[in-house]
């Protein structure tokens, strides 16, 4: 029988687990809470637990499984399945991959949940096997990925695709990484209802001033919801994170020169509208070759996105291995 993978998404909160086949199709997933508690020391030895729990539910044994790849916050040496720092787990020098082998005795590979979930995208998702893309993940941050010339970027020290940092306004808000002005600080669920806060000080009579102060606060979907029923003010918001966005795309394009562009993440939920506004950013800037190969989609897969990743790195890696 052909031989299943393991897909295990480690976030803030949750660690997604799937069991996952060679077509990229969840056989079945769960998740188990994060557990933080002295700085993420007992995670793996949990998530273990409750992976040997489930195979033995399913009459499975570890030796259906080809690997395990998982996909973790932070800075990953992919070589090592090393996580440099995952600030919010507390993990600093950890050796996720070397602690995983000797728990399943299963190659394991690691790398940033950010990038394994654009792997994820690209095999079974809105990517469709791309092999060049870039996707950007709009929720409360802005993550980003790069898939390029068939391999996921993951840098010199794991700083690649790191999008949400790149360097947009000379005056912006101090962001998370201590710079200012990056993307995150503008398109970001966090930046967009910014910006839609100093605009009411400006617009005491708009709509938007109107939803917040009858809720004391205001989120993304009520400013695209607003934008998509008329109001000006949300308009000029959703059009102008969209008019930034479609310029780092369109720069982004002449460095990767990918066929698609994947734009996932909480904020995208929200609405075409954002979408086909950062389309028409896009064409507006982009040289013609990079627009003409180049489509823009909304990614599919949510929150399966990782753990179908990790299964994927699983495969690739152990091709990788062979060839
Ligand atoms: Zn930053």
């Amino acid at each position: 029988m052909e031989k299943l993978l393991l897909g295990i998404d480690i976030g803030g909160t949750s660690v997604k687990i799937g069991i996952i086949n060679q077509q990229g199709e969840i056989q079945k997933k769960w998740e188990v809470p994060t557990n933080k508690l002295n700085a993420g020391i007992t995670i793996v030895e949990e998530v273990w637990a409750s992976i040997e729990q489930k195979l033995s539910i399913l009459h499975l044994s570890i030796s259906s499984f080809l690997g395990v790849g998982v996909g973790a916050p932070g800075f990953i040496d992919m070589d090592t399945g090393l996580v440099y720092e995952a600030v919010n787990i507390g993990w600093k020098n950890f050796p996720l991959a070397d602690q995983l082998k000797e728990k399943s005795g299963l190659p394991v590979f690691v790398a940033n949940d950010a990038n394994i979930a654009v792997l994820g995208e690209n095999w079974t998702g809105a990517g469709n096997k791309a092999k060049n893309l870039i996707a950007l993940t709009l929720g409360t941050g802005v993550g980003g990925g790069i898939i390029a010339n068939g391999s996921i970027l993951n840098g010199e020290n794991g700083m690649a695709g790191e999008l949400g940092h790149l360097k947009i306004e000379e005056a912006g808000y101090s962001c998370n990484c201590g710079n200012n002005g990056c993307l995150e600080t503008i398109a970001s669920a966090t930046g967009i209802v910014r910006q839609a806060i100093n605009q009411i000080a400006n617009h005491p009579n708009s709509m938007l001033a109107e939803i917040y102060n009858k809720n004391q606060t205001i989120t993304a979907k009520d400013i695209f919801e607003l934008a998509e029923s008329g109001d000006t003010i949300a308009d000029e918001i959703v059009k102008k994170t969209a008019d930034v966005l479609g310029q780092v795309i369109a720069n982004l394009g002449v460095v990767i020169n990918p066929s698609k562009v994947l734009i996932g993440g909480g904020v995208s939920k929200a609405g075409e509208l954002l979408v086909d506004e950062i389309e028409t950013a896009f064409r507006k800037y982009a040289l013609p070759r990079v627009s003409n190969a180049c489509e823009i989609k909304i990614a599919q897969l949510g929150n399966d996105a990782g753990i179908i990743g990790g299964a994927y790195l699983v495969l690739e890696q152990m091709n990788n291995d062979n060839s």
